[in-house]
């Protein structure tokens, strides 16, 4: 099950998903990408908003009609509000953008465990949410972005442990890409006075000097998604080509 599957780093974890023989659902509220990907793919689509709770019910029922069990959940749809700083943030943002991008993910793992748990045998799942490298370093044009990021950090490692405690063998970890060449990264570009100089800001975030590849991060999401990764819960994987590792006054 990947959210946001309909493009991105969603779409490319479809590809990569496929490509492994996993049967792949996308969720997501755009419905003509979302059905280009799935037909591209041979996934399913179905419309979804990952911040309403009815959906989710819907969304699970269908995956155990047609196939019975949930192995993989990628919480991976979000939003960004560029703009929106504390002195003018309104009610009306904040809410919409936490119920997307942090309601969302809770949701998604609270209904992924249910069904989960179902799963026969002694291997019962993993969850893989998207958080960003702003989960660490605040945004202050993004207030709400970085903050819900930030909360889907936590929110994973609580989610890991309290399957482990419950001897439930399903796993929950974060990835925290940093500049990544989709949408969402066009959509910030082209928002912004001076287009130009911000690409190649953000292109100089990263030591190589480019942005990350939807490829890369879902190289990343299917290692934590496979059995090669059973010893990894509750834990954070920055992939953000090093731009965090340097000391800011270096
Ligand atoms: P994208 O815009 O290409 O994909 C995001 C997808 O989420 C879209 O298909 C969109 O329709 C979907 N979506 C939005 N709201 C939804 C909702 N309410 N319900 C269901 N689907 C919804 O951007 P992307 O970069 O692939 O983003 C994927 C994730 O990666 C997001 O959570 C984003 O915050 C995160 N991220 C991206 C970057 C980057 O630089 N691109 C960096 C850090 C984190």
């Amino acid at each position: 099950m990947i959210t946001g599957g309909a493009s991105g780093i969603g779409a490319a974890t479809a590809r990569r998903f496929r490509q492994e023989g996993a049967e792949v659902v996308i969720a997501d509220v755009q419905r003509d990408l979302g059905d280009r990907v799935a037909a591209e793919t041979g996934s399913i689509f179905q419309l979804h908003d990952v911040a309403l709770e009815a959906h989710w019910q819907n969304l699970m029922a269908t995956v155990e009609r047609r196939y019975g069990r949930l192995d993989i959940m990628f919480n991976n749809a979000g939003v960004i509000c560029g703009g929106r700083n504390i002195a003018n943030m309104d009610m009306a943002t904040w809410n919409r953008v936490i119920g997307i991008n942090q309601t969302g993910v809770m949701l998604g793992c609270q209904y992924a465990i249910a069904l989960m748990r179902k799963n026969p045998g002694t291997w019962s799942g993993s969850i893989i949410n998207t958080a960003s490298s702003t989960s660490y370093a605040g945004l202050p044009e993004d207030l709400v972005y970085c903050t819900t990021k930030s909360a889907v950090r936590i929110l994973t490692k609580s989610v890991a442990i309290w399957c482990a405690r419950n001897k439930l063998q399903i796993r929950c970890n974060s990835i925290h890409p940093g500049a990544i060449k989709t949408a969402i990264m066009d959509e910030l570009i082209a928002s912004v006075p001076d287009p130009a100089a911000l690409l190649e800001a953000v292109n100089n975030m990263s030591p190589f000097g480019r942005m990350g590849t939807p490829e890369e991060v879902a190289a990343l999401v299917a290692f934590l998604a496979s059995d090669e990764a059973s010893f990894i819960t509750g834990s954070e994987y920055l992939i953000d080509g090093g731009a965090l590792a340097a000391h800011p006054g270096a």
